[in-house]
């Protein structure tokens, strides 16, 4: 791994005038900047702030980022507007660039895919494991959109400029993202509390689906993944019939949906591989 990826990774700008800081492409926020559908990314970090008053101009803020980015902009303190941006090293309180820091970023970015070989391997078996799970061949190809976020919840699609709003209506609570509309929403979440064994009680918390399911994956037997799978494209399709059928689905019947079309699919699958297997 280049020293530079990891000085890149561990650093973070403080703005001066922000004249030259991106608010898109330039790391100066504690986590990405999530924004609202159709503003204008090209914006400097510059721009945000009232060049009169040296502060934050909150109305401008506020029409461009969501909520958690608002409050994330809003808590850095602006200093002297005549000092210019210095990259910092942002993984300790003392901003000190020390080898210990350092080593934690290098273990992280080797984690998170820095080391590209050893990830592509990791994605290697995992699909080789789902495209071999024993369900219906949609419900594959279902989890490889989620994993891959191609699956048109309101965050997805607002993400590629669509302007709608991206929170989730069911619980009207936060953005809709594949993790939050499978796994986080109150929907979701009573579907998985009546679900029998170790996915009942799982409580895994993931950045994004693809982080999920690799999880799912590492705690679960080959059957309980399918019946992860499975309830998971069950719930999607609850959430479709609820924004484009007006239909409220019980999440017992969510669940018995999934387990029936599971067995009679498990039970067909045998009896043909039986059948084939005779001739
Ligand atoms: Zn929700």
């Amino acid at each position: 791994m280049a020293a530079r990826d990891i000085i890149l990774e561990g650093s973070r700008w403080q703005i001066g005038d922000g004249q030259s800081i991106n608010i898109r492409n330039h790391k100066w926020l504690p986590r990405p900047p999530l924004f609202k559908p159709g503003v204008d990314t090209l914006l400097k970090v510059g721009d945000l702030i009232d060049q009169q008053t040296n502060k934050w101009n909150r109305p401008l803020i506020q029409n461009t980022f969501m909520q958690s980015t608002q409050e994330d902009i809003l808590s850095i303190r602006l200093g002297d507007p005549q000092t210019p941006n210095i990259l910092c090293w942002a993984k300790n309180k003392a901003q000190r660039f020390t080898v210990r820091s350092a080593y934690l970023v290098a273990l992280r970015l080797n984690h998170d895919g820095g080391g590209e070989h050893s990830k592509a391997q990791d994605d290697k078996r995992f699909w080789h494991k789902m495209w071999k799970m024993d369900v219906p061949p949609k419900v594959r190809t279902f989890l490889w959109r989620a994993c891959s976020e191609i699956l048109p919840t309101w965050a997805n699609l607002a993400r590629r400029r669509i302007p709608i709003e991206p929170h989730c209506d069911i619980c009207r609570h936060e953005e809709e993202t594949v993790c939050h509309v499978l796994w986080e929403c109150p929907l979701a979440v009573n579907v998985w509390a009546l679900v029998k064994g170790k996915l009942q009680k799982c409580t895994v918390a993931a950045p994004d689906f693809y982080s999920l399911a690799r999880q799912m994956k590492g705690q679960l037997t080959v059957k309980e993944l399918e019946v992860w799978a499975m309830v998971s494209w069950s719930i999607w399709n609850a959430r479709n019939r609820f924004y484009f059928e007006q239909k409220q689905s019980q999440p017992a019947d969510i669940l018995h949906g999934a387990m029936t079309l599971l067995q009679d699919y498990q039970r067909l699958s045998k009896l043909l591989i039986l059948a084939f297997s005779h001739m």
